[in-house]
């Protein structure tokens, strides 16, 4: 009795620093090495390489045409890459479907948003909801609309008549209705009001708690606000990485960025 009350807490770190051996030991959550995708002819991205710790925050920063977007298609499987590899939670994903890689628990709010347009908000939330019961799911339906008291206001509402900031809102709840354990949010901000750019900067915060996020982002000031590490994209290339405090005072940072 007394073996088994006190071995058991030490057999249970035993077994998962085994299982963290097993995979490698320090595994990212997200690990991407030597990615390249191309555009027909055009080669967009030139050997991408990048990690992700589970809870942390990164930023992909560069200027347009930099291949942030690309990356995040890349890695969801939206636009394969030719070669590389992408590993989540220690899972090669990158040949899969990226409807299979979803399921996986990676989650991508486009920059376009694709909101549903004939689906009110709540229809929205559901067709991508998992189908278990409310009780049984991370987000259901009332916890999403807890969490953004903007849609629940309009839950009935088309989604396609929604301002562009409650479509940003819908499109990163129809996210988590899906349960990701990793969220990419690919310029979250794009064309929105400073006032409701302050407020998903203070979703991006509350959800970085429980969920692990990489966030693209024009605004370099943004970024680095909301995150705690980053990488520089330059014509399909990586060209820095450092931690935000660092990326926000190296002088030499901004040459390779359009917003000071
Ligand atoms: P932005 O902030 O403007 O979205 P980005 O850093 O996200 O820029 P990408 O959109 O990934 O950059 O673009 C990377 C390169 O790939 C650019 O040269 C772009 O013109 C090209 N590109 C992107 N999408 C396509 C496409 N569908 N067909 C052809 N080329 C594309």
């Amino acid at each position: 009795m007394t073996d088994a009350t006190t071995s058991s807490p030490g057999a249970g770190r035993e077994r998962a620093a085994a299982a963290a051996a097993t995979r490698g030991g320090d595994e990212p959550l997200l690990f991407v090495e030597d990615l390249h995708t191309y555009y027909g002819e055009s080669h967009a991205l030139q050997g991408v390489s990048l990690r992700v710790h589970a809870g942390e925050v990164v930023c992909l920063l560069g200027r347009n045409g930099a291949g942030k977007s690309t990356t995040l298609n890349s890695i969801v499987g939206l636009t394969p890459a030719r070669s590389g590899t992408v590993r989540f939670d220690g899972e090669e994903i990158r040949r899969l479907p990226a409807h299979r890689i979803a399921r996986r628990g990676l989650a991508l709010v486009p920059e376009d948003r694709r909101i549903f347009a004939g689906l009110s908000v709540t229809e929205n939330l559901e067709v991508a909801s998992p189908a278990r019961p409310a009780r049984e799911r991370r987000w259901p339906i009332e916890r999403i609309f807890d969490e953004f008291p903007m849609l629940a206001e309009v839950r009935e509402q088309d989604g396609a008549t929604l301002s562009g900031g409650q479509q940003q809102m819908l499109a990163i709840a129809r996210a988590l209705a899906g349960e990701p354990r990793l969220l990419l949010l690919d310029e979250p901000n794009e064309g929105l009001a400073p006032v409701i750019v302050q407020q998903i900067g203070t979703l991006i915060d509350r959800l970085a708690e429980t969920t692990t996020i990489v966030l693209t982002d024009q605004s370099v000031r943004f970024a680095l606000r909301h995150a705690q590490r980053g990488y520089i994209l330059q014509k399909g290339r990586i060209v820095y990485e450092g931690g935000a405090q660092q990326i926000a005072q190296d002088p030499d940072v901004q040459r390779y960025l359009a917003v000071a």
